[in-house]
């Protein structure tokens, strides 16, 4: 059986690949594993391989993972939906939130991040592929919704994060990664600080490079295929 530590080393070499292929500086795309449905000594066996940033999409697992995993000192981004009566323990535990989608949970994140800690590293999630059913921001509403996040005193909008619908092949997979790419020049034309696109999973991580991932978001080609249970929530 393949280690962790195999297939985190081939995840970079594939990410490294990437960036020689589509002219990106060495080193310019960092890897966030996605240990969601996964147990903490999986993430404990990735950590010893020297991977410590990790996403986690459901607040109450994450919690019980952060709690054991407490003397590794990781850092957690959360990646999932995220409601309003979830962001307190949010605030209070992790360093990113890549999925912000309203300028209500922004709010209420900012409120609630203690005053000990750093300003909370965030993301605004575009909903790119334009599909009814799915968490994110229109494009037609991001700008009014990023120019207010970026004054919340305790939250640093750092970028945009996107989950495009899936399509076969570097074209096609590359096509909603540019319009992301786009939106986020367009708010840096307007002002705003963002040095941060979160896209690319396990089958789409050269398409995410190519368009200018700085963070891409992996979990299957690291850990292993998950249960069906999130298969009904992604
Ligand atoms: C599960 C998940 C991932 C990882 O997807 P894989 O295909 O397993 O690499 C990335 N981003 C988000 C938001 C997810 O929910």
């Amino acid at each position: 059986m393949t280690s962790i530590r195999q297939r985190l080393e081939s995840v970079g070499t594939r990410i490294r690949a990437a960036e020689r292929r589509f002219g990106r500086p060495p080193g310019s795309v960092s890897l966030l594993a996605v240990s969601k449905t996964h147990p903490p000594g999986l993430i404990a066996e990735a950590a010893g391989a020297g991977q410590l940033r990790f996403g986690e999409n459901y607040l109450q697992e994450a919690l019980e993972k952060i709690d054991a995993l407490a003397t590794l000192d990781l850092e957690w981004h959360f990646i999932g939906p995220l409601q309003s009566n979830k962001t307190r323990r949010v605030a209070e535990v992790f360093h990113w939130v890549h999925s912000v989608d309203r300028l209500k949970i922004a709010r209420r994140l900012s409120e609630q991040r203690p005053p000990n800690l750093p300003p909370l590293d965030i993301c605004l999630q575009v909903n790119i592929s334009d599909e009814p059913s799915k968490s994110g921001l229109d494009l037609d509403a991001l700008p009014g919704v990023a120019m207010a996040v970026a004054d919340l005193p305790r939250l640093r909008l750092r970028g945009l994060m996107t989950v495009p619908a899936p399509a076969d092949g570097l074209d096609a997979q590359r096509r909603p990664l540019a319009r992301l790419r786009e939106a986020r020049d367009a708010l840096v034309a307007r002002g705003l600080a963002l040095d941060t696109l979160s896209m690319g999973m396990s089958g789409d991580l050269e398409a995410a490079v190519a368009e200018g991932a700085t963070i891409v978001r992996i979990g299957t080609a690291i850990f292993g295929p998950r249960e069906a249970r999130d298969a009904a929530m992604s």
